[in-house]
Parts: structure tokens; sequence; C-alpha cells
């Protein structure tokens, strides 16, 4: 899976730089880094506050608006005013359109999340983002959004790594043409995913390293990646993943590690921070 191919006709590069919990200052720094290291993709978010670091990098890496990719997202509290946080993510950004505009978290207790979706519909009509999708959406939210407007979105962002591998959900999205893309795939460093048994002796067998073992294996789901790293060593690493493949029993042994473990909160409850 070299690119990842949208439902709108678009594109979704398989691996971008995660920046969430970075600093505008470490994000400048971070994306320069990527750029040189082959990532198109930056992901971040209003909630991050660092879209103006983002938006220093790109202006400050001279490159043309089609060699990168920028995914933002919509907080929960800003549901009801779509086209105003755009608005303010563009002028942070310094850019006149984003490439994907995710709705961040359904928050469904709070009874927005349709109207939002018809707000990131009109956005994208208006031409201020290419490609719209949702992010830690179940599949009763999104039936709801194709039932009330007939639109997919093109991806559903969502926790995924090696403790919290969600088959079912990875499933229905992929037959509904919906690109899964995985946040916190790394299970954020930690949670013993690279120590595990099962990683360190893939790790030795295939001379990687236990994130790039972690993040083959996403690949290898058909799950887009959006590791996040502010260590050059470490952003360098996270996209080296193209040179091997992981034997189907291995697939297997890494599907094995699922504990429906989440490190974050769970989509029908979580409403804000
Ligand atoms: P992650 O799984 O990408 O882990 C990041 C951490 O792993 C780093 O801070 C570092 O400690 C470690 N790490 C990174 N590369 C490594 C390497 N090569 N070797 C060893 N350790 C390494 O966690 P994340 O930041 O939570 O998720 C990635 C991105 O997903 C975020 O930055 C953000 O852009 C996005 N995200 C989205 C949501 C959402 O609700 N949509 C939620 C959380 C994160």
């Amino acid at each position: 899976m070299l690119k990842c191919s949208l439902h709108d006709g678009n594109t979704l590069p398989p691996v971008g730089l995660g920046v969430w919990q970075a600093s505008n200052r470490e994000v400048e720094s971070a994306v320069d880094c990527a750029f040189g290291h082959g990532y198109r993709l930056i992901d971040t978010a209003s909630i991050y506050e660092n879209e103006a670091g983002v938006g220093r990098a790109l202006k400050n890496s001279g490159l043309p608006r089609e060699a990168f990719y920028i995914t933002t997202k919509l907080w929960n509290t800003d549901q009801m005013r779509v086209q105003q946080a755009l608005e303010e993510s563009l002028t942070k950004l310094q850019l006149d359109h984003v490439d994907l505009y995710l709705i961040h978290w359904p928050a469904p207790s709070q009874g927005y999340f349709v109207d939002a979706w018809k707000g990131l519909l009109a956005a994208k009509e208006q031409g201020l983002v290419k490609s719209v999708g949702v992010s830690n959406f179940q599949p009763e939210h999104i039936q709801r959004l194709q039932q009330e407007t007939g639109i997919t979105p093109v991806v559903n962002q969502i926790e995924l790594h090696p403790l919290l591998s969600q088959p079912e959900l990875v499933d229905w999205c992929q037959k509904e043409n919906i690109a899964v893309q995985a946040w916190s795939p790394l299970a954020q460093g930690g949670a013993g995913v690279f120590n595990s048994k099962t990683v360190s002796t893939l790790s030795r067998g295939y001379g990687k390293t236990p994130a790039q073992i972690v993040l083959r294996w996403h690949l290898q789901r058909n799950v887009c990646v959006i590791p996040k790293s502010v260590t050059p060593e470490r952003i360098r690493e996270n996209i080296d993943i193209y040179d091997f493949s992981l034997s189907k029993q291995d697939m297997k042994a890494m599907d094995a590690l699922n504990e429906n473990r989440r490190l974050g909160p769970h989509p029908d409850t979580f409403v804000n921070v």
C-alpha cells in the first residue's frame, strides 16, 4: 500500500506525523525533519494548540502547497460553529484549505455531530477542505451521517494499536469504503508493547525496531498511521517501513496481542477535556 485511495477520488498518505502534545516550537523542527525524511502528511487539531507552529513550519519549508497534506480537526465545543472554527484553523496554519478535516469526536450526548457534518460538507463545497472525515466514530454514528446526508466520511481516525486492534470496527469501515487511520498507533510508546515477547522476537528476527514492527503490522491491515515523535531518529525510523513485510503467521502473532485495552476515552461517552 503506497497510497490510500479515498472514495471521494483523493488519496491519503499511509504514514503521517502526529503532533499531539508537541509545543509550537517542537512542532516546527519536527515538521521540518519529517519533510526531510519523505513525510507529506501532518496530523494536527485545533485542541492541540500547535496549528500555528505547523503553519510556520509549512511556510519556512518553502514547499509548494501540493507537496504536503494537512489534516486538522473540529473540536467538540465547536460543533455548532464549524465555519468559524475552520477559518481560525486555516488562519493559524496560514493555508487557504486543508486536505482533510475531521470531526474530532462524535460527543453524542451534545447531539450536534450531524449538524457538524453538514458544516464540513458545506466547507468542502466552498473549497476550504479537500476531503471530509470523522474521528472516533462508531458504526452507529456514521450510519446517522449516512441516513441524514447520504454522504459517507472518507476517513475514520480511531484509537488502534496492538492492545486495541478493534477488528470488527476496522472491517466495518473498510467494507463501507472508509479508510481507517490509527491514532496512538504505537500505544503511546509504552503500555508494554515494545518489550512484549512477540514484538521483541519479531524485532530481532526482521532486524527492525519494535516501532517499525508495529507500524508495519498496521499497514498490512490496510490501516494508515500517524505516529508522533519530535525526535529526529524516531521520525526517520517511523517512515522507514517499506523494505520488509511480516509473514501471515507473524501478523497473526501481532493480532493475538489484542487486549481490547483503550489508552484514551470511549467514543460513546467522551465530550470534553
Ligand atoms: P503514538 O502511539 O504515536 O506514540 C507516540 C510516542 O511513542 C512518542 O511520544 C514517543 O514517546 C514514542 N515513540 C515514537 N516513535 C518511537 C520510536 N520509533 N521508538 C520508540 N518510541 C517511539 O501516540 P499519540 O501521539 O497518542 O498518537 C499519534 C497521533 O495521533 C497524535 O500525535 C495525534 O496526531 C493523533 N491522535 C488523534 C486522536 C484523536 O482523537 N483523533 C487522539 C490521540 C492522538
